[in-house]
Formats: structure tokens, C-alpha cells, sequence
């Protein structure tokens, strides 16, 4: 008999940021599918962690307790996971505490800007969206879809949320090398996320990996929900070349046809799991 096979995803949200599923719906959802092993990483929050535990006990998972820190390295934002975190580390608090103060300060502004361009009701409805979740684009986003202004989440984003649209603002989250020190404070280990999403060159993606190296990160994803065959394919080549061990996550925020909880590519060959410590 074959051995079963292990199925772990490392990346996903709940209504504790940008998703749509409670923490506990997160879980069920991801056992029922056969996972394993999942870690929970909402953006610049680990409020959701608590419940996912109480669920992951009960549909007999490993949950690894996580999140995705918002980060600006030399102008560009970058996303590093944190896994295995501890989520009542002082340094990591702290930090939170700052980027849910940046986050709550932009949405207000974004909601100024975006009224500006004839969406008054913008902020309150992307606030009531979040309910007590971070708020994110990703909420006045579903709002301006739901109000007709775009057909989808794509079309939206690109017309109103990023540079140099009516409901951008800019924001400088904190330096990638504080994240890494606040995820290792905390006795986790960092990985940047989906590597080649961010539309660097590769000269650039090699400078910012290099970095994130020296300043003490682990990880990159390299099996990654949004990455197509070939990104995963060039990303565990970036791993490779930069001695960073490999993770795996399908990035889910809701349920649709596209990208779900732990239906994720093969991992390429000869990489390093970032997950064997968990195992
Ligand atoms: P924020 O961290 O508040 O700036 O929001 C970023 C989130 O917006 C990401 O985590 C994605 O979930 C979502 N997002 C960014 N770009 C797009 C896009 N083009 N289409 C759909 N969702 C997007
Ligand atoms: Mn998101
Ligand atoms: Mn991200
Ligand atoms: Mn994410």
C-alpha cells in the first residue's frame, strides 16, 4: 500500500482579514478536502488563529498558526508569511498593533479619495464589509463590484485600486527586515509569498531574495495558488539558488472555481519543504 499522502497548504484567509469564511469554516472546509497540514495567515492579523485551533482539534488537522505581513522594501510591497508563530509574542503584538493602525488610518483615506470620485458610501460599506476583520482593498473592492462600477474583482482593482487610481493610497508598511525579526521573535519562520506576483524583474526578485536571506528569512513560496505552471517552475529556481527552503500555499480567500484549499501543483523536484519541521 502506498503511503497516504500528505496534503498541506500554507496560505490561506479567513474573515479575520480579507476572506470570506469564518476561521472555523476555513478549517472544516480544508479537512473535508483532505488536508493535513494548514496554516492560517490573514493579513497583519492573528486574531483568527484561536478559533481555527478549536476547529482544527475537532476535524483532526494540523492547523500551524500563521499570517501575512504587509512589508515596502526599497518602494516595493512585498508579503512575507510568517509560520509557526506564536500569536502572544510581545514584538509580534506590537507590530500588529501598528499595521492594523496604518491599515484602519489608509482605509479612512481611501474611503476620502473614493468619495471624491462619487463613491460616498464606499468606507462605510467596505468597514461593515470587514466587520471586526482588517480592512483591505480587497473589501471596498467587493463593495464598488457589488455597486456596479466594474464587473469583477480584476476589472475593479485595475480601474480604482491600484497606482495612480482614484482608490489608491499609498502606504509604506513596515521594512521586510522587522517583519522577519518579529515573525522569528515569535518563533516562527518567514517566507515571502508568491514571488513572482510581483511583477519584479529578475534581477530585481534577486536583490529582494537576497535580502530577505541576510536579514534571516527562510522560506519561499513556490507552490503557489496565483502562480502559473511556469512561475512555480521559476520560483523553485530563485529557492534553489538562494538556499531558501520551499513552501506551498494556495493563497484561497472564498470559495470559487479557481483556487481552493489545498489543491495546489506538484511541487518541482528537489526542493526543501519548509513544512518537514511540522511533520
Ligand atoms: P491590501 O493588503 O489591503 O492592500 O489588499 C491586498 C489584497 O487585495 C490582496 O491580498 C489580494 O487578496 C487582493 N488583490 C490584490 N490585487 C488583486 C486583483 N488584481 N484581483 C483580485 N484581488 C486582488
Ligand atoms: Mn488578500
Ligand atoms: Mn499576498
Ligand atoms: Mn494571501
Amino acid at each position: 500500500m502506498p503511503e497516504k499522502s500528505l496534503v498541506v497548504d500554507l496560505h490561506c484567509h479567513s474573515t479575520a482579514s480579507d476572506g470570506t469564511l469564518a476561521p472555523s469554516d476555513v478549517v472544516r472546509r480544508a479537512a473535508q478536502l483532505g488536508v493535513n497540514v494548514l496554516a492560517l495567515t490573514d493579513h497583519d492579523s492573528t486574531a483568527g488563529l484561536d478559533e481555527a485551533h478549536r476547529q482544527a482539534i475537532e476535524s483532526g488537522l494540523r492547523l500551524i498558526p500563521g499570517l501575512e505581513v504587509s512589508t515596502t522594501w526599497q518602494g516595493k510591497l512585498l508579503h512575507v508569511v510568517g509560520l509557526g508563530v506564536d500569536p502572544e509574542s510581545p514584538g509580534l503584538r506590537q507590530g500588529l498593533a501598528r499595521l492594523q493602525a496604518m491599515r484602519d488610518r489608509r482605509a479612512s483615506d481611501m474611503g476620502t479619495s473614493l468619495a471624491k470620485a462619487g463613491f460616498s458610501n464606499a468606507e462605510s460599506a467596505a468597514r461593515k464589509l470587514a466587520g471586526e476583520g482588517m480592512v483591505t482593498r480587497t473589501h471596498y473592492a467587493r463593495y464598488l463590484v457589488e455597486a456596479g462600477a466594474a464587473k469583477d474583482m480584476k476589472q475593479v482593482f485595475k480601474r480604482y485600486l491600484v497606482r495612480g487610481k482614484p482608490g489608491y493610497v499609498k502606504v509604506d508598511w513596515v521594512d521586510i527586515s522587522e517583519a522577519i525579526d518579529w515573525i522569528r521573535q515569535a518563533g516562527g519562520v518567514a517566507v515571502l509569498a508568491h514571488p513572482l506576483r510581483y511583477k519584479l524583474t529578475a534581477n530585481w526578485l534577486n536583490r529582494v531574495l537576497t535580502a530577505f536571506r541576510e536579514h534571516g528569512g527562510t522560506g519561499l513560496e513556490v507552490v503557489c495558488g496565483n502562480h502559473s505552471a511556469d512561475d512555480n517552475y521559476r520560483a523553485a529556481l530563485f529557492a534553489s539558488k538562494h538556499g531558501l527552503q520551499a513552501s506551498a500555499g494556495s493563497d484561497f480567500h472564498e470559495p470559487g472555481p479557481w483556487i481552493e484549499l489545498g489543491r495546489l501543483a506538484p511541487m518541482p523536484d528537489d526542493m526543501q519543504p519548509v513544512w518537514h519541521r511540522w511533520q
